[in-house]
């Protein structure tokens, strides 16, 4: 079976055609400049070299022909006919309440996303754009949304309400969601096949530290707690992002400033959280040169951030009353032996203790990081989000 997975951004669109059968990509690739001058397409077949392709793509529609064309190329495609694709997993940002899981696309599902735009205003719009798209071009091939959000709606109330009015929780469905589901879910089913335990049986706390940054409470395999909120703007501080502060200051600096509400909101996005705390960077490995360079505001926002995830490590082991197992994943979890080893140098309560060899050797593949006999287990694992999305494409497909 061969699935397309697909995640469309507003101006982009992330693509991979998985073979379910041994699990490998076929090939992968890259559309950017939707909708601007100078688009183009990067299309990186399994066994070859990469292809660029630059093409007028006045939207979605023409950026998904493109890569259906370059799919079936004769010279750098990799399968022959689109009636090959068996089915299109597609990523989408946010399912609000009503998504719990992965679902096969109808109309309902479309308005679902539809109705969800004002949550998710940058992603969900683009999203449902991919998908009319797919239907257009290879139309009756099964498509299934995969949501970011929908791993988290098991958490209890007493996780995802927050201390407002429960009016406007009704009025507004202002909660806690959560974000980046598809990853927590993925390493924590890894976790439980690197520890050789069923899920059901384990307490763990997924960290994916990227350029935006989650946490995640995993009790027996279903997520109670997560860092980010509302929007991916609450929990740690981030690349650009502020994380959690005092609600207070957002009117304070509107006040200041004379801001509008939009303002200070893109503000907090984007010119806060390490950036914005360093004044250097957004990337952790140019802070890192930095500090290691002598830069103190450098140093300062990697012990802001190191210290953020102790916290958030520490307040989920108390909520699950223990922890079998901490992971880290994505671009900074998975590649940074310093954020780990700073992170995890005062958790030896928890009964972590981890071989710094390993910690530093270990490099794009899984590993327990632990010393032999650690109580509770450091995994670092590859986030292979494209890969879930098509598992579950497959099993919703399959059971059709
Ligand atoms: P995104 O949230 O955009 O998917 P990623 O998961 O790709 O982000 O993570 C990007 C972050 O990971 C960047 O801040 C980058 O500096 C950091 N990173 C990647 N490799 C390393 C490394 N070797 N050392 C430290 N940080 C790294």
């Amino acid at each position: 079976m061969k699935v397309l997975v697909i995640n469309c951004g507003s101006s982009s669109l992330k693509y991979q055609l998985m073979d379910m059968d041994t699990k490998n990509s076929l090939a992968k690739g890259l559309v950017e400049r939707i909708g601007l001058p100078g688009a183009m397409l990067t299309h990186r077949p399994k066994d070859s070299e990469k292809e660029v392709i630059t093409a007028e793509l006045p939207d979605h529609v023409a950026a998904i022909k493109l890569v259906l064309e370059a799919i079936v190329d004769p010279e750098f495609g990799v399968i022959n006919s689109l009636a090959d694709i068996d089915a299109v997993g597609h990523r989408v940002l946010h399912g609000g309440e009503k998504v719990s899981g992965s679902v096969l696309i109808d109309d309902a599902v479309k308005q679902a996303i539809e109705e969800c735009i004002e949550l998710g205003p940058l992603h969900n719009p683009a999203n449902l754009a991919g998908i009319l798209a797919c239907e257009k071009m290879i139309p009756g091939t099964p498509q299934v949304a995969v949501f970011d959000t929908a791993f988290h709606q098991s958490m209890p109330p007493e996780s995802y309400l927050y201390g407002i009015p429960y009016e406007l929780y009704e009025k507004y469905k202002i909660r806690r969601y959560g974000f980046h589901g598809t990853s927590h879910k993925y390493v924590s089913q890894r976790a439980a096949g690197m520890l050789g335990k069923r899920i059901e049986k384990l307490k763990l706390i997924s960290c994916h530290l990227g350029n935006g940054s989650s946490i995640t409470a995993i009790k027996y395999g279903k997520s109670v707690e997560t860092s980010m909120g509302f929007t991916p703007l609450e929990g740690l501080m981030m690349g650009t992002r502020s994380g959690d502060l005092d609600p207070s200051i957002v009117s304070f600096i509107m006040n200041k400033e004379k801001w509008s509400g939009d303002q200070v909101n893109d503000f907090l996005n984007k010119r806060c959280g390490v950036l914005g705390l360093s004044g250097v960077s957004s990337d952790f490995r140019d802070l890192q040169k930095a500090a290691e360079e002598g830069n103190v505001r450098a140093q300062l926002a990697l012990d802001v951030f190191v210290h953020d995830v102790k916290k958030y490590i520490g307040a989920y082991a108390a909520l699950l009353d223990g922890v079998d197992g901490i992971i880290f994943t994505a671009g900074l979890g998975e590649n940074s032996p310093l954020i780990r080893s700073s992170i995890c140098e005062t958790l030896g309560y928890l009964g972590v203790n981890i071989d710094e060899e390993k910690n530093t050797t270990v490099r794009g593949q899984e590993m327990d990081i632990s010393k032999w006999g650690a109580k509770c287990r450091v995994l670092v694992i590859p986030t292979n989000e494209e890969l879930m999305i098509a598992l579950d494409t497959k099993e919703i497909v399959n059971q059709e």
